[in-house]
């Protein structure tokens, strides 16, 4: 292409612009959407009213060796990213892509909560066992290991790229939900699940999700502490996040996911636990010492 080539190339390109910004697209309310049928020349948007994004990130990737160790770094990818997607399928997931060094899924519809929080939990429980299994095989290997981020918005979507050739088609989801559930993620640490204040405000209520389980001297509540979603503007409600430290028990993790996923919310053996206001000083008190020491973990880790 010669200077004259892309200079008229960005008179085209403009007046693309000018066309489409006279144009008033049509945007119509969904609850629930097939991404293979997303309009892609039509100027059509369909806005999803509350859409749950779940984000797993792998931790360190950017260590992990392509020039050096290239054949581990290529299993690592295929046994992380590729079980990360499937486990997003396995709780029906309407919309999965992999993105930068880990997946995104899209939850919408009945119990899009719920799905989204048993997958994430699913993830982190893997998440742990994968990386014993990869320490196993590459002793020296960088930290690594998935950090999960959930987070929901009101989503505006469409197929947008080449017309005629699906390769060059994706569809956008223009909204707050994958943007704060990967900021979420990055947030935090490997094998932890950070969730933003609106998805807490859906989850502190379900005691399958808030308590533990009655191993290791449960039911307990501090499965669960605050944290701040750091890169989130200023002010905006959504950066007081939550952090959940534990992963499904080898005893009742298949019951309560279970439980979860057909809607259930109540557990009898908790009362005692749910009395407790969440936002009491003693409780306050509790958590603030859980972050300090789990800052303290993470200084020694990293040898300092
Ligand atoms: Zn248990």
């Amino acid at each position: 292409m010669t200077t004259n080539d892309v200079l008229s190339f960005l008179n085209e390109l403009d007046a693309d612009v000018r066309k489409e910004l006279d144009a008033t697209p049509k945007v119509e309310d969904k609850d629930q959407i097939d991404v293979a049928t997303l309009p892609i020349e039509a100027r059509r948007w369909h806005r999803l009213s509350d859409v749950v994004a779940v984000v797993a990130d792998l931790k360190g990737s950017t260590k992990l060796g392509v020039r050096k160790y290239p054949s581990s770094t290529a299993s690592i990818y295929e046994a992380s990213t590729g079980r990360v997607v499937k486990i997003f399928n396995s709780f029906d997931a309407d919309f999965i892509a992999i993105q930068g060094d880990g997946a995104f899924a899209l939850f919408w519809g009945e119990l899009r909560y719920e799905r989204a929080t048993c997958a994430g939990i699913t993830i982190k429980t893997f998440s742990e066992s994968l990386v014993s299994r990869l320490e196993k095989r590459w002793p020296s290997l960088p930290e690594t290991g998935f950090k999960v981020g959930i987070a929901a918005s009101q989503v505006l979507t469409k197929r947008l790229g080449t017309p005629r050739n699906p390769a060059e088609q994706e569809p956008v989801w223009a909204g707050k939900a994958v943007n704060y559930a990967a900021k979420a993620a990055q947030s935090t640490e490997r094998h932890l699940m950070m969730v933003t204040a609106t998805i807490w405000e859906k989850l502190h209520n379900n005691d399958y999700i808030r308590y533990s389980c009655s191993c290791e001297n449960g039911p307990s509540d501090t499965i669960w502490y605050e944290d701040t979603i750091e890169s989130l503007p200023d002010g905006d409600t959504d950066s007081k996040g939550h952090v959940l430290k534990s992963s499904w028990c080898v005893n009742h993790g298949s019951e309560y996911c279970e439980y979860i996923l057909k809607g259930k919310r109540k557990r009898s053996d908790v009362e005692h636990l749910r009395k407790n206001s969440p936002n009491s000083g003693m409780r306050a008190a509790i958590e603030s010492k859980e972050e300090r020491e789990r800052r303290d973990q993470r200084a020694r880790r990293r040898g300092l």
